[in-house]
């Protein structure tokens, strides 16, 4: 099997798959539940949910360990399981994948502060990093997403981690937000163009953006990102549309149809793999795949 930046050099636009938060929640996902604990314990459905996404077209499957870092699983007692849990997610991702699909383990933000604005240091954010990548490749995963990131300390951090334990490949991948007076940021003020030099300086093979406010706004970010670093190949994994409050929950409202209609210009404006974030569905995939395949 060809590796993913051989495919991405030959040219291919590959697909990922879309939410996994929201599908485990129809599933019985309860709030306050650890969703990572899933891969666990209820192994059946998780491996479930990858299998939809696959028959969807995607090409890569992404691993249930987004908060599957010593610092998040501490919220739930479970920060001395980091490599148990991890390992079964890529695990049950690599069952559904086989040699068919990529296995891309999830990796993100800490929810910690580095020093001076909170107590933790670069060396204990990268050992909690390379704990957890070290362990998705153990499971089976042939890449890692450092994704849904603000801070480039951070994300470099998990970038280094990642490249300098393990021989997966690395994509990172931020966060942005349309600004009061023009062009993205993310929460912490990193724009697209200083993302793309600071995270390809770290060595990082693929970047990325994912979540957000849908897929108008993330032509534009993966423009800016290319603008600025078109060395290696670009990821975009936009939400389905802006996020809505409706009954105090924030949902997401724009239909497979809505999203395949915007798909092909993520890719003209240079994105060549191509997933969802909150909201997709494996409809979501399934429509993005065919309005794309059908025109490039
Ligand atoms: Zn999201």
């Amino acid at each position: 099997m060809q590796t993913l930046l051989e495919r991405l050099q030959g040219g291919e636009i590959l697909f990922c798959d879309g939410a996994l938060g929201t599908l485990l929640q129809a599933r019985g996902l309860q709030v306050g539940e650890c969703p990572e604990l899933w891969s666990v314990d209820k192994p059946d459905d998780v491996q479930s949910i990858h299998q939809d996404y696959k028959d969807a077209g995607s090409d890569i499957v992404e691993c249930n360990s987004f908060g599957g870092s010593r610092y998040k699983l501490s919220h739930y007692g479970l920060q001395d399981r980091v490599s148990e849990i991890n390992r079964a997610a890529a695990s049950v991702a690599r069952k559904v994948a086989g040699n068919d699909q990529h296995v891309l383990g999830s990796m993100g933000p800490t929810g910690a502060f580095l020093e001076p604005l909170g107590d933790e240091t670069p060396e204990a954010f990268t050992q909690a990093f390379a704990e957890q990548a070290i362990a998705l490749q153990e499971g089976g995963a042939d890449c890692v997403i450092i994704e849904t990131m603000t801070a480039i300390e951070e994300a470099t951090c998990a970038v280094k981690a990642a490249k300098e334990n393990t021989t997966l490949t690395v994509v990172a991948s931020f966060t942005f937000d349309p600004q009061i007076h023009g062009g993205y940021a993310t929460m912490m003020g990193v724009t697209p163009s200083r993302f793309a030099e600071a995270m390809f300086e770290a060595g990082a093979d693929i970047l990325g953006s994912n979540c957000g406010t849908g897929p108008d706004h993330m032509v534009e970010i993966v423009r800016l990102i290319r603008e600025t670093i078109s060395e290696v190949p670009t990821m975009a994994m936009p939400n389905a549309g802006m996020p809505v409050i409706e009954n105090g929950e924030t949902v997401f409202k724009e239909t497979p149809d809505e999203m395949a209609n915007k798909a092909c210009k993520l890719v003209d404006a240079g994105a060549s793999i191509i997933g969802g974030c909150c909201g997709t569905t494996p409809a979501h995939i399934a429509a993005m795949r065919k309005a794309i395949l059908g025109k490039h």
